[in-house]
This record gives C-alpha cells, sequence and structure tokens, in this order.
C-alpha cells in the first residue's frame, strides 16, 4: 500500500493556527488559518477512514476553537483507541472539560519554567491560570501531562516545572528539547542545547525519573528522532522535521472527494528516526 493511502495510528491535528499566547519558540506560530467545526470533522471522518486510530487535539491553542467539544464528542463516537490534547492552559471551557473527561482523554499542559519564566516566554501573565486549569483537570480525574521545552537559556527551569508537577498531582511531566522550528527558527542562538547540555539535560530528566519512579512518569521526547505527524489547519498531511525545510506533504485534504494522494518520493525523502 502506499504511503499516503494509509496513514499512521496517531496523527496531531491542528485545529486551528489561532492562540492567545506568543511563545518565542512556537513550533506552529499563527498564521490566520482556522478552518470551521464541520471542516475539520469531515477531515477527521477521512483520516478514521485511513486507518488513524488516536487523534491528538494541537494548535494553535485548540480551546479556543468553538467546535472542539463537538469534535471530542466526534472521536469518541469512532471508539476511538484514545484521544489527546495539547493546550498551554490559559483557558479550559467547562464544555472541553466535561468532553474531555467524558472520553477519558489524556492532557498535556504547557508550562516552560517558574512563574517569571513561564510569562517571559509565553509573552502574557498567565501562569496562575495555568495552574488552575491543571488543578481543575486533576480535579475531575483528567489524565494531565505537563509538558515542558527544555532551553538552553534556562536549565534551571526543569527543576521548577518538576516540583510544580509533584505539588500539583499530575501524572505525567514530558520534556522535549528546543528544536528550531517556527518562530524558534530565529532563537537557535539562544535556546538550542548543545550536544553536553542535551546530554546533560537527559540524565537529569532520567535521574528524576528513577527518583519519582510510581509518583510521576517523566519521559523525554526529541521531536528530532521521532517521526510527527500533522494534519495542518489548511488541509495538508504532513509528517513534520526539524524545521519547516525538511517537512514531507503526504496529501491535501478539502472536502474528502477533493483528497489528493502526494507520494513522499515527489516531494522528497520522509524524514527517518534519528536522521532529522
Ligand atoms: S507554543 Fe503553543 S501556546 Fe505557545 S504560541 Fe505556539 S501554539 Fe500558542
Amino acid at each position: 500500500m502506499r504511503r499516503a493511502e494509509r496513514v499512521p495510528d496517531m496523527v496531531c491535528v491542528r485545529v486551528t493556527r489561532a492562540c492567545n499566547a506568543r511563545c518565542s519558540f512556537c513550533l506552529a506560530p499563527p498564521d490566520g488559518n482556522h478552518p470551521n467545526t464541520d471542516t475539520l470533522q469531515r477531515r477527521i471522518d477521512w483520516l478514521f477512514g485511513h486507518g488513524m486510530r488516536v487523534v491528538h487535539f494541537c494548535g494553535g491553542e485548540p480551546t479556543l476553537h468553538p467546535g472542539l467539544p463537538r469534535l471530542l464528542a466526534q472521536v469518541r463516537a469512532h471508539a476511538a483507541r484514545g484521544t489527546r490534547l495539547t493546550t498551554n492552559g490559559i483557558v479550559m471551557p467547562d464544555a472541553v472539560l466535561d468532553e474531555l473527561r467524558a472520553s477519558e482523554a489524556r492532557v498535556k499542559v504547557s508550562v516552560h519554567g517558574d512563574a517569571a519564566h513561564h510569562d517571559h516566554i509565553v509573552g502574557r501573565p498567565v501562569h496562575d491560570a495555568v495552574v488552575r486549569t491543571i488543578q481543575r483537570l486533576v480535579s475531575r480525574n483528567v489524565h494531565t501531562t505537563v509538558q515542558t521545552t527544555m532551553l538552553a537559556s534556562n536549565p534551571e527551569g526543569f527543576d521548577a516545572v518538576l516540583k510544580l508537577s509533584l505539588e500539583l498531582g499530575v501524572h505525567g511531566l514530558t520534556v522535549m528539547p528546543f528544536i528550531p522550528r517556527g518562530s524558534g527558527l530565529n532563537r537557535a542562538d539562544d535556546f538550542a542545547l548543545s550536544e553536553a547540555q542535551r546530554r546533560q539535560a537527559r540524565a537529569r530528566v532520567r535521574q528524576a525519573r528513577r527518583a519519582f519512579s510510581g509518583r510521576l512518569d517523566l519521559r523525554w521526547i526529541d521531536l528530532v528522532t521521532k517521526p510527527f505527524y500533522v494534519l495542518e489547519p489548511d488541509g495538508r498531511l504532513v509528517i513534520e522535521g526539524r524545521s519547516e525545510r525538511f517537512d514531507v506533504e503526504l496529501t491535501q485534504l478539502g472536502a474528502p472527494s477533493e483528497a489528493r494522494a502526494i507520494s513522499p518520493t515527489s516531494t522528497g525523502r520522509p524524514p527517518q528516526p534519528g536522521s532529522r
């Protein structure tokens, strides 16, 4: 079967590129794309029809899309193997929270260090609002993980986020080293970890994983080494590379009948694990 005729188990569906934050390393900065709910539902049906089993809602900021509760309910109706959501946690409408609970979704909330550093990175004084969102998720028994980006300019940020995660009683903490995509493309000099810093950071995460085993599921996820399939708000299904230059477009979704398969070999070799 040709690659474009079947999609992977999990696809990140960017429901919007709109966002209420302006993170300086944003992988998918606002670009005005914001499809309506009907369009997104048709695309999700298409993905399910082509092999997707787990939907990972992301953005932009997915909670800003008014159709998100409907999309979550749609995925639940498909009896999918799982629903994921990544959010900045600045807002969490009750209707979204109710659907996350009903879907037994796994939610990742981004926190980038202590309050001062987080607000500096996000560009708004929102740390307290994010903490309140995490508390609401935990109190409703939603599987919640804190996600943080490791930056060369803020190595101690990990310890602040680790402490907060333990205090809030979340399920896990995911650490992702900075990659120079999107807004981060121009900030690599400030943010990119050297090889030595990367090794040190990984060792620190491993050490914490052992120390807090049973209390906190600590993971290191490097997007450079893991193929990441994304449905963009403009309908492109893409394998994301370490920067936009390495992206591979698999297909373009419009209305279902308009979907056209594109062989990855016509746009370049898909990035291989370990080579991005
Ligand atoms: S990283 Fe996330 S929260 Fe920050 S600007 Fe980008 S989409 Fe918004």
